[in-house]
């Protein structure tokens, strides 16, 4: 199989899962627990969250474990606007977040808030002055992602936090850095977002464990789950612990060289381009500067009969995240491209583990596809 969809989900190394066995099977203890084997359990999560906690340059009293990148999206959206109710009921956003920043947008434009969803250009930029152009007295949050899941594209978060600072300092600032972490070198401090959401299985780690730093300007945030009081009864519910063992043990692993693995990355991107710049119809799509992600469309040809046909030949691939029915994603949508460019759009992602034998396989791949298939757009 060539797997060369990082983006969406990655493999999980021998070290986590041998890690995260290790705690179900003998430190099963519930860090709640008085006796030592909960006791012991609680002091090991306090590690592993100083772990991830570094890897995020921030204290580990600023970190929070949750279930995914989703939760820590829908939290920390909730939670701004808990916090400034009595600034204002505007949220500003962009049309390309993930859904799990649209959607708890979308509740929130339910429970009477006013949502301003910034359009891209036509290589999915979104720039800080058009942010804070859009940033108003009542703004309560500002979320914007650090990086864009299906282009790429890097969005100039620290430069929207001191704009911000200096126009609205109350605003609070949210960013979805789930595929930015570990990824595009940053910290907690250089950002300078309120919430930073960041998910396990993105670099290693398993699916179902995430994290949310919250920074200090954040008074009291309130909860997204009410219960048992973990978390310092910020986000109740038994911890996760072998998933928080795997995914700080993923940490570790990534961290270890990982200059050479973003350069690495950076490489198998470089690589792809030229292949496949190679086929007759091919675009490359968006300005995405992260070093796992290449959008490109094969223009005419139905993404969807190219993710099948090059699935049915063991080659993974994406669509975009959110290609349902033929219908183009959110993203691709909102950078207006023609219809029959729009309809072509996929999505490489890479990893360390990437090769260019790899990238070889699915160029050719590609190449066959536009040979051999009629275009339907
Ligand atoms: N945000 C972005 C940018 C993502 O790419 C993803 C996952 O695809 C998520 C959030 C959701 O993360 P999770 O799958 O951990 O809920």
């Amino acid at each position: 199989m060539i797997y060369l969809d990082h983006a969406a989900t990655t493999p999980v190394p021998r070290e986590v899962a041998d890690a995260m066995y290790a705690v179900l099977t003998e430190q099963y203890g519930n860090p709640s627990s008085q006796y030592p084997l909960g006791a012991d359990m609680k002091k090991q999560v306090e590690g592993w969250r100083k772990t991830v906690a570094g890897a995020l340059g921030c204290q580990p009293e600023q970190l929070f474990f949750t279930s995914c990148g989703t939760e820590g999206d829908n939290w920390a959206v909730t939670a701004a606007c808990w916090q400034n109710r009595h600034l204002g009921r505007h949220i500003v956003t962009t049309a390309v977040e993930h859904s799990a920043v649209l959607e708890a947008c979308k509740w929130m434009g339910q429970q009477g808030y006013e949502v301003t969803y910034l359009a891209p250009d036509g290589n999915g930029n979104i720039t800080a002055e058009q942010v804070l152009a859009a940033v108003r007295p009542d703004t309560a949050l500002v979320s914007v992602m650090f990086v864009n899941n299906e282009t790429g594209n890097v969005y100039p978060i620290a430069d929207i936090a001191r704009g911000l600072a200096a126009k609205n300092p109350k605003t609070l600032l949210h960013t979805d850095a789930v595929q930015g972490f570990l990824k595009v070198p940053f910290t907690a401090r250089t950002l300078g977002a309120d919430f930073i959401t960041i998910s396990g299985h993105k670099i290693g780690g398993p699916k179902g464990v995430g994290g949310l730093y919250i920074g200090p300007r954040v008074r009291n945030p309130r909860p997204l789950l009410a219960g048992g009081g973990q978390e310092k009864g910020l986000r109740s519910g038994t911890e996760a612990t072998a998933q928080i063992a795997g995914f700080a043990r993923a940490v570790e692993l990534r961290m270890d060289g990982l200059d050479d693995k973003l350069t690495h990355m950076a490489h198998m991107k470089a690589y792809a381009k030229e292949k496949l710049a190679a086929i007759p119809d091919l675009r490359f799509i968006g300005d995405g500067t992260a070093p796992h992600i290449l959008a490109v469309s094969l223009v005419g040809w139905p993404s969807q009969n190219i993710v099948n046909d090059l699935g049915s030949q063991g080659i993974c691939i994406s669509a975009g995240s959110a290609c349902h029915q033929g219908k183009p994603s959110h993203v691709v949508a909102a950078l207006k491209l023609p219809k029959k460019a729009a309809g072509g759009v996929i999505r490489l992602s890479f990893g360390p583990e990437t090769t260019e034998a790899d990238i070889d396989a699915c160029a050719e791949a590609l190449k066959k596809h536009h040979d051999t298939r009629m275009p339907m757009l």
